[in-house]
């Protein structure tokens, strides 16, 4: 079998442990292989640049109905590119990239095109409903070349809310989670604003950690502390992935401490943090906590974070905490929004918004997140996110990373901003640059470690060929990021300095939940009867098989993950 040789390239490989060691790299079937003793039918000359695996994006919302909804509120998303903006909508001179536009969220198309030109290979989509699974892996199967999966939401829906209520041993918790995943076809669980969004409809403003829900009676510490302890016995490799209480509220770092509490020692990955690590000291009540959340972090390496980076500019904010988005309503950019239920499991709000340089709550929220980033320990325990659009659109991805690679761009950054944030922040003390060996860690190698993702993040042999090939330029780190010389999906050439030069269909990631099958007489037989009374998908069509899940994502492969062995059913 032919093969390819990527020769003489600065490997960053944090998971294999070489850093910056200029090694060769065999490509063969797909796969990176250990060099064959025939030649190469190929040889790439990669000297002078940086190799890491391909880009894999743990959270951005990149499916889903809250996504679409997002694209329809900002029409001018998509039209001002058409008069010759950044990211243009006109036919280009690359037949391979079908027309599709956009700027905080941009098509389906283009949001592949883009991530590959970057070098990413991956994205995860992080608030899928189970019973809107189908529309969510069909939009990111109409995403080229990358691969994907998503997270589904629990923690909100009626079901799961009243059967913790009454008391449900821990064992139908596990299998409700069980089934979930596998009906909905999902790598991990993500609770948004636990209870939260469920006690919205009851009329509730704000739910703390340990406050009731008015109607079910149960604490947003009940919600995390079963969907953790379930998912732990379960095995499945990403642990709960946390959206706290009170997003966005100053003084909210009490609530994200509480969460951690609640965890007792269980993984979790908290989201988003910058927007769960609030203060509420200084005139203006509003002050970083970063430094807090941080020292919570280091010392518990069984959590992770991703920081939800703000970068200034117009984006749109699209959530499942309808009860926080409504409270953000007011603030609209332009002044539009949109919010909903969703079968009853969970909700939806999208807020379009423009994070001012000027403004001192947004310009303290940019600061919090690179206090974050350049403060935790160990970079293994942090993911690199913007929880796109929320915080920004993921194109901004090479501007954050020069951030974090680069002081002195940073403090130009910082001058510009409202004079008192300086003050109030320790970002002018933290002389922290990131290394591209800890850029890799927090890129790709972290990750698919988080995920369970065995054969991608790394460059050791048997790994997916999913290869970002970057010129090295120590100047200006923003360039070096957003152009790679060649980035490989599965061992093929899918871009070319920023040209798309293949369009292959991306896999779906799932994990394959081992779980006690009471469907005929336990939660299934009682989640279908409610379906047929109140839902608008007929009970037998709650799963989704195989064959069904493949031609969601136009005919891509099936890439499922394994829990951990001695995970107990
Ligand atoms: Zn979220
Ligand atoms: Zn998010």
């Amino acid at each position: 079998m032919t093969w390819t040789l990527l020769r003489g390239g600065w490997l960053h490989d944090p998971t294999n442990g070489i850093d910056g060691e200029v090694r060769d790299l065999a490509i063969q079937g797909g796969r990176i292989v250990p060099l064959p003793a025939e030649p190469p039918a190929e040889v790439i000359d990669a000297s002078g640049c940086i190799v890491m695996a391909g880009g894999i994006d743990l959270h951005s919302h990149i499916g889903g109905g809250k996504v679409n909804l997002a694209r329809m509120l900002l029409p001018e998303d998509h039209r001002d590119r058409m008069t010759g903006g950044a990211n243009p909508c006109t036919p280009g001179d690359n037949p391979l990239e079908l027309i599709s536009c956009g700027h905080a969220t941009p098509g389906t198309l283009a949001t592949g095109y883009r991530y590959v030109q970057m070098g990413y290979t991956a994205a995860f989509e992080p608030a899928m409903l189970a019973a809107n699974a189908r529309q969510a892996h069909m939009e990111m199967g109409d995403t080229p070349i990358l691969d994907h999966g998503a997270y589904v939401l629990l923690g909100n829906d009626e079901y799961f809310l009243q059967r913790l209520a009454e008391g449900a041993p821990p064992e139908e918790i596990r299998d409700l989670i069980g089934w979930t995943l596998h009906a909905s076809k999902a790598m991990g669980i993500k609770v948004v604003n636990p209870a939260g969004i469920s006690a919205f409809k009851y009329h509730q403003r704000r739910l703390d950690v340990d406050e009731s829900h008015v109607h079910w009676g149960v604490t947003p510490r009940q919600v995390v502390q079963a969907l953790a302890r379930g998912l732990t016995d379960l095995g499945v490799p990403h642990p709960l992935h946390i959206h706290g209480s009170n997003l966005g509220v100053a003084g909210n770092i009490a609530s994200t401490l509480a969460t951690i509490d609640a965890l007792e020692g269980l993984p979790a990955h908290l989201t988003h943090v910058q927007f769960h690590a609030y203060g509420r000291e200084g005139p203006k009540k509003f002050s970083s906590a970063a430094l807090q959340l941080v020292e919570a972090v280091n010392a518990r390496p069984q959590l992770s974070i991703d920081v939800g980076q703000i970068l200034f500019g117009q984006t749109v904010t699209a959530s499942g905490d309808t009860m926080r988005q409504h409270a953000n309503a007011g603030l609209a950019s332009p002044r539009k929004w949109i919010g909903a239920d969703i079968e009853c499991e969970a909700g939806c709000g999208v807020v379009p918004f423009r994070y001012q340089e000027k403004s001192y709550v947004n310009a303290l929220q940019w600061a919090i997140g690179l206090e974050i980033f350049l403060s935790v320990r160990n970079p293994w325990q942090v993911v690199l996110t913007t929880d796109h659009p929320n915080g920004a659109p993921f194109t901004s991805y090479p501007h954050l990373i020069r951030l974090l690679m680069d002081r002195p761009f940073r403090e130009e950054q910082l001058a510009r901003l409202h004079p008192d944030v300086a003050a109030n922040s320790a970002l002018k003390d933290l002389k922290r640059e990131l290394t591209l060996q800890e850029i890799a860690v927090m890129t790709r190698a972290a990750p698919a470690k988080l995920l369970g993702l065995s054969d991608r993040g790394h460059l050791g042999p048997g790994a997916a060929a999913d290869i970002a090939v970057y010129r090295d330029d120590p100047i200006d780190r923003e360039r070096m990021f957003t152009t790679p010389e060649w980035v490989f999906k599965d061992g093929r050439v899918v871009a070319r300095a920023g040209r798309i030069t293949a369009t292959p269909v991306g896999g779906t990631h799932f994990v394959t939940p081992r779980f006690d099958d009471a469907r005929d007489t336990g939660f299934a037989a009682a989640l279908r009867e409610r379906m047929a009374r109140n839902g608008s998908l007929h009970p037998q069509h709650l799963e989704i098989g195989h064959d069904e899940l493949c031609a969601c994502c136009r005919g891509g492969r099936l890439l499922p993950t394994e829990c951990f062995e001695g995970a107990s059913t």
